[in-house]
């Protein structure tokens, strides 16, 4: 194994040549590696040995060359029966027809190009923002990088819910276990140790018990780590299969228009070769009748659907992204668009998660804490003076805590510049706390500095609390034993702790907990005791404790939570709270928000431990907060929506909620305090931790799914149109309608610059208005098929109609099949106006609101009467001008579509309207 230390170049790194990191005392391989366990590298020397190393990075699957992307858009079937027509037309002496074609081919190919590669761009810059990143010692300060920038012999921070950025030996690593399953296959997290293990081997890292490899998750606790191996070097690096994980799978919708382009193909082929027979039944020469057949066959079947697909979903992806939300994987953008219910974390999703502690109660007294956000320094009234309850509870506040307070900038922690506001760094619940004990005149520094902590048992939101063990020091705290605990939590979770003869006490912290519960408070309690000793296992120290307070924190909700619920619920998803907070808390939230009303009913965790399934998944519709649940739940919760063919997105920040996250069909993590074990799990990552963002989401993925639906619904009609026109030309004794070179303009053009301008209309003002679709429908239902039938031969007669007054009254060939060709053309440009909606009349949506679409229909039909107008081009496209009546006759029956769809979207309106009226009757 060649891992950092025996690659490190310079000086002391010889001695240690081929030493295996774990065999040797830590100090031994920072010593190897030139760095500093307290300090760090500096940055000169990191910098250099990212020139020497290369990027911390898996070099995943090989990336396909730019050129491989542009050779597939001349691979599809349809493109190499053009090709192949295009040879043949060039053999026959065809030279006109050939270099159209080619030219169709390369714009073609071009387009497809840009779309794809931008489609690729896009998933690749939303891959890198929602890589983890690393805490890394550098000149002895913590700074969060890039994982990809760390580099052997840097030293790492390790906490809980972090994935491991490269391979390293543990310094330092108090109640660590990780779980390796990714490397190992070992689902149990194993505990780590930082002592030399010079029996174990090689090949073994599940024995390396003093590493940290990189890909792997920290479950508990927290490690100081010296980086010995990064990128391709780590274990991970050298399994081989892993670099193949991340192939691109289809998206349903992808899977389903690839099969349906398969079938339309199919039968598109059969057509053409029916078209191919009659024409030469008839006598037309069979090598025109060839060509025509062959644009028919690349005219009807619409190649480009899958293709379509990735690209809206990418680009929509990207607009996700500008709201906020990260989307990890493409076939989310199309479930989001489905989604029905919203599970949703409150603290930090719901509500701003910046507490501030309003009241304290103790046995002895009960006060409002004064001041406004993190700023230590606010009014106690009454004072708190002569009640050491309060001081001990300001002591566990400070001391059980892993936060601290970040002072307005310009000055040190107590300095006078209060410019600014005071922040935080850690989790906001501790964060309030340490600035009510600086509130009670007890400051976090100065206890760390005379009760230094020995022993901890970190939070968890199964335990729902917190300890540490500290030496007792001397002077402040009222106790005779050498060693101190302290403990904050629920109090449910705490009283069960207490030493006994607190009854009293007890009941009444119930009362006051209860009460600010009501009115929407976070609420801790705060307890202690004295101790002999340290326990081995800390949490064995969790005994015998007196309870010294309770504490109420507000946390204000979101200010755009309450529109986010309203237009949610609106659009029929139904929002759902899941919290570890008192039942009281969230009830308050969820009240305050809109969440919850008098149909629906909020229940604890234990009360659903008790319900056996069938009861749960009768009653699950209607509950609308859990409370107290622990982050196992969150599975049943999601089978029983599952059950009643809910979609469900569920939100998540810890390292026990990754399997809720995969289980989802929206896994959503929390972009500032989620772990980079939950948003390794995720679907999609909010930047912002907001619960609108969600729903923004979810209205850009209903936007999408209706604009790869109104392009199919396009596409599909005009290839309808082209093929009853060629079909039914024979039947009506005509001749034959269109040439090869106006098929293929037309469905190359007039079709195909429409169809991609549909696909950036705007989100219509009804789609949050609608029940979520049903994700078993078929893109195809909902009345589209019928529709591109039906328009389709509307369009087909009125050309056939046309042809046949002009063919009957004498006109020449040219002139009606420009006839023919011209009015095709606007007809379907006429149709792309209407298709916008399904629904609603275009004048409600007005025709400014997609100026992309406005402007291409405009282009394309000056470049079609060019094709008439213009001498040079009329004998590439055998047109020729039209009179002043002729003309006028085309754009007199032009209209005639949008009219006619306008028409079937006006019944459509009213049929609805009866059916509501019906409904709510
Ligand atoms: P949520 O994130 O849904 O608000 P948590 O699991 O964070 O739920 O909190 C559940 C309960 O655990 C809280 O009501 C509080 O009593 C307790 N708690 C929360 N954070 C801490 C902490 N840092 N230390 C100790 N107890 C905590
Ligand atoms: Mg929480």
């Amino acid at each position: 194994m060649t891992t950092g230390p025996s690659r490190v170049t310079s000086g002391p790194a010889k001695a240690s040549e081929r030493v295996e990191p774990w065999r040797v005392e830590s100090a031994q391989v920072a010593a190897a590696l030139e760095t500093d366990p307290r300090a760090g590298l500096s940055a000169t020397v990191a910098a250099q040995r990212l020139v020497e190393f290369g990027p911390n990075e898996l070099v995943a699957k090989k990336q396909r060359p730019t050129w491989m992307l542009l050779l597939d858009q001349f691979t599809s079937p349809m493109i190499l029966v053009l090709i192949a027509a295009a040879v043949i037309t060039a053999v026959i002496g065809e030279t006109k027809d050939t270099i159209v074609i080619l030219a169709i081919v390369i714009f073609n190919g071009v387009i497809g190009f840009v779309q794809e590669s931008r489609a690729e761009q896009a998933m690749d810059a939303l891959m890198k923002m929602s890589s983890p990143d690393a805490r890394v010692l550098r000149d002895g300060d913590v700074s969060l990088l890039p994982a990809a920038l760390v580099v052997p012999g840097d030293v790492v921070l390790l906490e809980q819910g972090d994935i491991v950025t490269a391979d390293m030996r543990l310094l330092e690593a108090p109640g660590l276990k990780i779980n390796e399953a990714p490397l190992t296959g070992e689902s149990e997290p194993v505990d780590k140790v930082t002592v030399a293990l010079p029996e174990v081997g090689a090949a073994t890292p599940a024995d390396q018990r003093n590493m940290a490899f990189s890909g792997t998750a920290v479950t508990n606790g927290r490690a100081l780590g010296v980086v010995v191996a990064t990128g391709m070097s780590t274990a991970i690096g050298r399994i081989a299969e892993l670099l193949q994980q991340g192939e691109d799978e289809a998206t349903p919708l992808q899977k389903r228009l690839g099969q349906l382009g398969k079938w339309v193909a199919v039968a598109a082929v059969v057509i053409c070769a029916v078209v191919f027979g009659l024409g030469v039944a008839r006598g037309e020469p069979a090598e025109e009748m060839f060509l025509v057949a062959v644009s028919l066959a690349v005219a009807a079947i619409p190649e480009g659907l899958p293709a379509v697909v990735t690209i809206s979903l990418a680009l929509g992806a990207r607009r996700m992204a500008a709201r906020r939300a990260l989307v990890r994987r493409l076939p989310a953008v199309e479930t989001l668009g489905s989604v029905s219910v919203i599970c949703t974390d409150k603290t930090g999703t719901l509500t701003e998660n910046r507490m501030l502690v309003e009241h304290l109660w103790t046995p002895a007294g009960e006060y409002h804490i004064g001041g406004g956000g993190y700023a230590p320094e606010g009014s106690v009234e009454p004072s708190a003076e002569g009640d050491t309850l309060a001081v001990r509870a300001a002591h566990v506040a400070a001391a059980c805590n892993d936060a601290t307070l970040v002072p307005p900038d310009g000055g040190g922690e107590w300095a006078a510049d209060r410019a600014g506001d005071w922040a935080i760094t850690g989790d906001p619940t501790e964060g309030a706390l340490l600035a009510f004990a600086a509130k009670l005149g007890v400051r976090q520094k100065e206890v760390a500095a005379y009760c230094p902590r020995v022993a901890e048992v970190s939070f968890d939101s199964e335990r729902r609390r917190m300890t540490t063990v500290h030496e007792r020091g001397d002077g402040a705290l009222p106790i005779e034993e050498p060693n101190w605990v302290a403990v904050k939590g629920a109090l449910e979770s705490i009283t069960p702790l207490l030493a006994g003869g607190q009854a009293d006490v007890v009941e009444e912290a119930r009362t006051v907990a209860e009460r600010y519960a009501q009115g929407g408070y976070r609420v801790l309690a705060l307890a202690d005791a004295g101790i002999d000793t340290v326990p081995d296992e800390p949490a064995d120290a969790e005994q015998g404790l007196s309870l010294v307070g309770i504490v109420a924190m507000a946390d204000p909700p979101r200010e755009a939570a309450a529109a986010a619920i309203a237009e949610a619920r609106l659009a029929g998803i139904t929002p759902v709270m899941i919290t570890g907070d008192h039942r009281l808390t969230a009830v308050s939230i969820a009240r305050r928000l809109g969440m919850l009303d008098e149909t629906r009913e909020s229940i604890t965790g234990a009360e659903l431990a008790e319900m056996d399934e069938g009861e749960f998944a009768r009653r699950v519709a209607g509950i609308g907060v859990y409370a107290r649940t622990n982050p196992e739940q969150k599975l049943n919760i999601i089978d029983a929506w599952r059950k009643q063919g809910a979609v469900v997105a569920m939100t998540g920040d810890g390292v026990n909620d990754a399997p809720a996250l995969r289980k989802a069909d929206i896994g959503v993590a929390m972009g500032i305090t989620g772990t980079d074990v939950s948003k390794e799990a995720a679907d999609m990552i909010l930047q912002d931790d907001d619960f609108s963002t969600i729903v923004a989401a979810v209205e850009e993925g209903r936007r999408i799914y209706g604009n790869i639906r109104r392009f199919v619904r396009y596409l599909l009609t005009t290839n309808s149109a082209e093929i009853w026109v060629m079909v039914l030309a024979p039947f009506l004794g005509l001749p034959l309608p269109l040439i090869a070179i106006q098929i293929l303009w037309i469905n190359l053009v007039t079709d195909g610059a429409p169809a991609l301008s549909l696909g950036v209309e705007p989100a219509h003002p009804r789609a949050m208005q609608q029940p979520p679709r049903d994700p078993s429908a078929s893109i195809l239902g909902g009345g589209l098929w019928q529709h591109a039938i039906w328009v389709g031969l509307l369009m087909a007669g009125i050309v056939l109609g046309l042809q046949a007054f002009s063919y009957h009254s004498g006109a020449s060939e040219e002139t009606w099949r420009t006839i023919v060709f011209t009015s095709l053309a606007f007809l379907q440009l006429s149709h792309a106006l209407v298709v916008r909606s399904e629904r609603e009349s275009i004048l409600t949506l007005g025709l400014r609101s997609n100026m992309v679409l406005l402007t291409v229909l405009v282009v394309t039909g000056v470049i079609q009467m060019a094709l008439i107008y213009v001498p040079a081009l009329q004998p590439i496209f055998e047109t020729t001008a039209l009179s002043a009546g002729e003309l006028a006759l085309v754009l007199l029956v032009t209209p005639v579509p949008f009219i006619a769809v306008e028409i079937e979207k006006w019944f459509r309106r009213r049929r609805e309207a009866r059916a509501e009226a019906v409904a709510t009757a």
